[in-house]
């Protein structure tokens, strides 16, 4: 039961999702403790190195430029701020600083390369080091898995019919070719989604029919619940409750049994007795820090206090996976191509977003 399976169908999973809870909940953690050990927790710090300013329309998303959140946008950070910012977390207990750049695509060019220093600088502190930063080339990959990148964060978010409902700039299909451009180099893939922004538990099985037909399946898979920022198309989403929570992480137990499940954005509204239970559901990685991007999160504290109750200890960096060897800028193989892909915009009318801006709660 716990073999990795490629051909998952919406109907098997909706099954899953849908069992009494105290059998869900125990044919997830028999898969879990086959797989992973139950006492480990992978410790990841999200790092905003370019926050704000956006020109997507992600409706969940307060860094959008053209919703009213309250994000202040800040330039790139430079590659000394990051650096000791990842000591900061390393010392925390993070085994990995994931950076995050509220960019629609990586572009080729001095910014680009400044991320590139950043990798090399953390992968030098013996820390894993993920990037978020929209779609990227083959070729970007390579220069990011050459500087010593260890994973690659890229969510499809909801199923594909749904994701039509949340975004209008961006297309399904480029989250699969970032995730395959990705795929060719030896950089993890880490992709997963939200739940809590109206879709229906039909729409979430597909996200995991979607995460879970993918071959290899991604080494890791955050599961985010909304959380609903005022000004965003999204803001009165109520809170999704924490069995739909525990619900969500067993059945992505099940179907992707060797991923590290990732508690990712809406912890805060989740008591510790709720995160034990999503741990014994089969969560096994959470970020840690008091901001997630933009978002509150748990105090790193509050965390490994919690750790300490349970009797779960961080996960050590490089524990999956070796740690790959940073080559210098000089040093590398691959030249920057300048290149302009076209990613695709699809623009297609979403209705909330219709009556949001009739609220006036869009800038454009
Ligand atoms: S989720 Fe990313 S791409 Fe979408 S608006 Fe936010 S920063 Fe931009």
């Amino acid at each position: 039961m716990s073999e990795v399976r490629h051909n998952w169908t919406k109907e098997e999973i909706l099954e899953i999702y849908n069992r009494p809870m105290m059998e869900l909940l125990y044919d997830a953690t028999t898969i879990h403790r086959k797989q992973h050990d139950p006492n480990v927790v992978q410790v990841s710090t999200l790092l905003s190195i370019k926050t704000g300013g956006c020109s997507e329309d992600c409706g969940y998303c307060p860094q959008a430029a053209r919703y009213h959140t309250g994000v202040e946008g800040n330039d790139l950070m430079t590659v000394n701020q990051v650096k000791a910012q990842a000591l900061r977390a390393k010392e925390g207990g993070s085994s990995r600083v994931c950076m995050g750049a509220a960019w629609r695509n990586v572009k080729d060019g001095p910014e680009f390369d400044q991320v590139l220093e950043m990798v090399r600088g953390i992968n030098k502190l013996d820390m894993e080091v993920c990037c978020t930063l929209g779609m990227v080339t083959e070729n970007q990959a390579q220069r990011l898995a050459e500087a010593g990148l260890y994973a690659y964060n890229h969510n499809l978010d909801s199923s594909e019919e749904y994701y039509k409902e949340v975004i209008s700039t961006r297309g399904y299909q480029d989250r699969l070719d970032t995730i395959d451009n990705v795929r060719k180099t030896n950089v993890t893939v880490c992709s997963g989604g939200i739940i809590g922004m109206g879709e229906n538990v039909e729409d979430r099985a597909g996200m995991l029919v979607a995460l879970s037909t993918l071959n290899p399946q991604p080494e890791s898979t955050p599961i985010n619940a909304l959380v609903a920022v005022e000004g965003t198309p999204l803001e009165e989403e109520k809170p999704v409750s924490i069995w739909e929570m525990v619900r969500m992480v067993a059945t992505t137990r099940i179907v992707l049994p060797e991923t590290q499940v990732r508690l990712s954005a809406g912890r805060t509204q989740m008591s510790r007795e709720g995160q034990a239970m999503c741990f014994f559901a089969g969560a096994n990685s959470i970020f840690a820090g008091d901001k997630l991007l933009t978002t509150p999160n748990p105090d790193v504290n509050e965390d490994m206090k919690m750790f300490e109750l349970l009797g779960m200890n961080p996960q050590k960096p490089f524990t999956k996976k070796v740690q790959p060897q940073s080559v210098e800028a000089s040093d590398s193989k691959f030249e920057s191509l300048g290149e302009k892909p076209k990613w695709t915009r699809p623009e297609h009318k979403i209705d909330r977003n219709e009556a949001a801006k009739a609220k006036g709660k869009l800038v454009k």
